[in-house]
């Protein structure tokens, strides 16, 4: 069965859910989007990726012709048009048909979709036994040139990463910075655990400030796990307790091989573990509903 999908102001069907060729958000990646997930009737952390979502927006200078609530309710309802109380949600923000030039002020209105859908998750054994990874040659952009910290149809260069794995037959990439510093995966960040220590890289290094992350924090926090943001490299990771990934997708997700190298015993440690726990108890609890109760 077909989607109903939320496009400039209407929902419709999957099939009419159409977009100019002439969107810059197509020609050169020219927007930005937001990954949200809902768990059992609440969208979870709407806030924040709303929030964010407009953030990275004013940092590429485009106006989005939502408010942050109407934006919030396009969300809700593209559940419920769905009737969907689970799943994954794709909310994005070009910068609209425009002309071939790359010149922005050529697109007078910026295009909105959403797409609620279910979703397809990394099988549970990844979960239990952790996932091989390697570092790539492909660096993550500079801080200077377009930010990692917005979140923006940009993609490119996570995608080549992306392909990397593959070509050595694992799941996930790590990039590094231009200074050789460890930033991120290709759609999730990275901690490390060390002498009982949670890791991460700070914001500066090239990363895209997940809420994942931010969550995990806190909740390690709340355990009594004390938290730093710091520049760390591939050696720091091959030396660690454990390490794990964090995003919207793909949640906690242990790492337990990187570059060849055995991460601490090779299997999911006690810290990954108990932060997958409670990160899986804490989704319920958060979030605006869809349905009422
Ligand atoms: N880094 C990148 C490059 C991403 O695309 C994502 C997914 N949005 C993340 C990190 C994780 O962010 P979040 O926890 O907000 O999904």
């Amino acid at each position: 069965m077909g989607l109903i999908i939320y496009l400039n102001g209407e929902f419709v069907p999957e099939e009419e859910a159409k977009v100019s060729v002439f969107d810059h958000g197509l020609l050169y990646g020219d927007g930005v989007f937001e990954g949200i997930r809902a768990y059992h009737n609440r969208v979870f952390k709407l806030k924040e990726h709303i929030d964010r979502l407009y953030e990275s927006a004013k940092a590429i200078l485009l106006e989005i012709p939502l408010s942050r609530e109407e934006m919030a309710e396009v969300v809700l309802e593209t559940m419920r048009r769905n009737n969907l109380r689970e799943g994954y949600i794709r909310l994005v923000v070009a910068r609209g048909k425009g002309d071939l030039g790359l010149d922005p002020r050529k697109c007078s209105k910026a295009t909105v979709f959403c797409i609620g859908a279910s979703i397809t998750l990394y099988p549970e054994r990844f979960y239990e036994e952790g996932l091989e990874v390697i570092t790539v040659p492909t660096r993550r952009n500079l801080n200077e040139a377009s930010s990692p910290r917005i979140k923006s149809l940009n993609y490119l260069n996570n995608v080549l990463a992306k392909i990397e794995a593959n070509l050595h037959g694992v799941l996930e990439a790590i990039l590094l910075n231009q200074e050789g510093y460890v930033a991120e995966a290709t759609g999730d960040n990275i901690f490390i655990v060390k002498n009982d220590r949670l890791i991460t890289p700070p914001p500066y290094a090239g990363i895209l400030e997940g809420i994942t992350r931010n969550t995990v924090m806190d909740l390690a926090r709340k355990r009594g796990i004390q938290v730093e943001e710091k520049l760390f490299t591939r050696y720091d990771i091959f030396n660690a307790d454990e390490c794990f990934l964090t995003g919207t997708a793909a949640e906690v997700i242990p790492v337990v091989k990187v570059d060849g190298r055995i991460i601490g015993n090779g299997v999911p440690g006690p810290v990954t573990k108990t932060l997958i726990k409670d990160f899986r108890e804490y989704v319920y609890t958060d979030g605006p509903f869809i349905f009422n109760e």
